[in-house]
């Protein structure tokens, strides 16, 4: 390998090697980019995967997987896994928060399954990382790096010139961006910024006796809802809440603090009042998204997960989407001929880009229905009301991708 040089702390520095030799290099290593890593190697091609942090790792509490995720997970062999750090979703539960009636439940039992072929599972994000990444490592086509930031990407006639902060360069016949919200890949193929919605989460887990239900209960109030749901096989409950923050609207740099928080949700049922009491005041998370970008690739390099399709978390459907382009990638991806890597990625684009376009676009629509006021509010209810436990055909258009023929 070629020695490249390096500019680091004003000195040159001279590399006596650069990345490892590999078919494809994922900038990336959360859940998006682990996944890519995973289905390609899998589909026999050797990878590299470059993680800006010095240890692999993820923050935040839970995570739904729906069974459009719950099938590909089945397919790599690791569902058994998944359910076992997890939880299998009873039901689905939508509840108003200020009056505290249900307002409509979908049962997760015989009927969903013959629906669509797997569970719906919830599950500590970092479990789910920690599952992927045993995965990749026992993989011997992958190759993982951290402490590893990649600041520059450039498309060549057959493959792409990734470039570290530390001065190593290589070029790689297919370099997939999977680097977040955040993505310096998007940037350099998009140019567009993440868009502030204006809501806050705040997020936490606290230890449970296992007594609660194996629901996901959704509360849904003006301008804000919370969500609930056991983790670790009943020993947590996972507990979000999410706001409209008056202090954005105002155009406060500091929007959605605890202040904020608790005045918001002043008016809700009790059980959401107490939930407040579980979540972690310390840490605000602003959502944001970004609209559908105009390209995901270019050339050899192309995007997935959320540096292809940040979205807001009300489908709760990200990093669902995340393994869709991972297992949509090895499928497409060619046997041995690099230079069919160029068509594989127009069909990756062509079958990924109009469904996680929709599902961003769709997050919007059910945030909106989530976070109704007023005459809104009532319309909503009665809605979901009207709606019988075993309709599912609300849900068919993204979860029962890849399902049974009868669907
Ligand atoms: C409140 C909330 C609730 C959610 N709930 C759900 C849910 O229930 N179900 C669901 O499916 N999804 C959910 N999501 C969405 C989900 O969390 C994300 O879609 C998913 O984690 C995205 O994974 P990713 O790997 O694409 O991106 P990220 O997790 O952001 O990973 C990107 C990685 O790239 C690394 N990186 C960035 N830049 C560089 C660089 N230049 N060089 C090297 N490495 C780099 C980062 O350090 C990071 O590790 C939720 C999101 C939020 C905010």
């Amino acid at each position: 390998m070629m020695a490249v040089a390096g500019q680091q702390d004003g000195r040159v520095k001279q590399y006596s090697e650069v990345f490892p030799r590999s078919t494809v290099f994922v900038i990336g290593g959360g859940i998006g980019g682990l996944a890519a890593a995973l289905a390609l190697a899998r589909a026999g091609h050797t990878v590299t995967l470059a993680e800006q942090a010095a240890e692999f790792g993820e923050v935040g509490a839970g995570l739904q997987l729906a069974p459009n995720a719950t099938r590909i997970l089945r397919d790599w062999g690791l569902l058994d896994a998944v359910v076992h750090a997890g939880v299998v979703t009873e039901n689905l539960v939508a509840r108003d928060a200020i009056d505290g009636s249900v307002l409509t439940v979908m049962p997760l039992g015989e009927a969903f399954l013959a629906r669509y072929d797997a569970p719906y599972v919830v599950i500590h994000r970092t479990d789910l990382h920690q599952i992927l990444l045993d995965a990749c490592r026992a993989s011997a086509g992958i190759t993982l790096l951290t402490g590893t930031t990649i600041i520059d990407v450039q498309t060549e006639a057959q493959g792409a010139t990734v470039t570290a902060e530390d001065g190593r360069r290589a070029t790689y016949p297919v370099v997939i961006g999977a680097d977040g919200l955040r993505s310096r890949t998007r940037d350099a193929l998009v140019g567009d910024a993440p868009i502030p919605s204006g809501y806050v989460a705040y997020r936490g887990t606290i230890p449970s006796d296992g007594q609660a239900s194996n629901d996901v209960t959704v509360w849904m109030g003006p301008g804000c809802h919370l969500v609930q749901y056991p983790l670790r096989q009943g020993t947590l409950l996972n507990n979000v809440v999410v706001f409209k923050s008056a202090g954005f609207a105002r155009g406060d740099v500091e929007y959605g603090g605890v202040d904020e928080l608790d005045t918001v949700f002043a008016g809700c049922a009790e059980p959401v009042q107490a939930a407040l009491a579980h979540v972690g005041r310390q840490r605000r998370w602003p959502l944001y998204d970004r609209a559908p970008a105009p390209t995901w690739n270019d050339g050899r390099i192309v995007l997935t997960g959320d540096a292809a399709h940040p979205m807001l978390q009300y489908l709760a459907q990200g990093a669902c989407q995340a393994l869709e382009d991972a297992d949509a990638l090895a499928r497409l991806a060619p046997g041995s001929k690099a230079s069919e890597w160029d068509g594989a990625i127009a069909g990756f684009v062509a079958e990924r880009e109009p469904r996680a376009s929709r599902v961003q676009t769709t997050a919007h629509a059910f945030g909106d229905l989530c976070h109704a006021v007023g005459e809104q509010r009532l319309a909503r209810n009665a809605l979901l009301a009207s709606r019988a436990r075993d309709d599912f055909t609300v849900a068919d258009w993204l979860w029962a991708d890849r399902a049974p023929a009868h669907l």
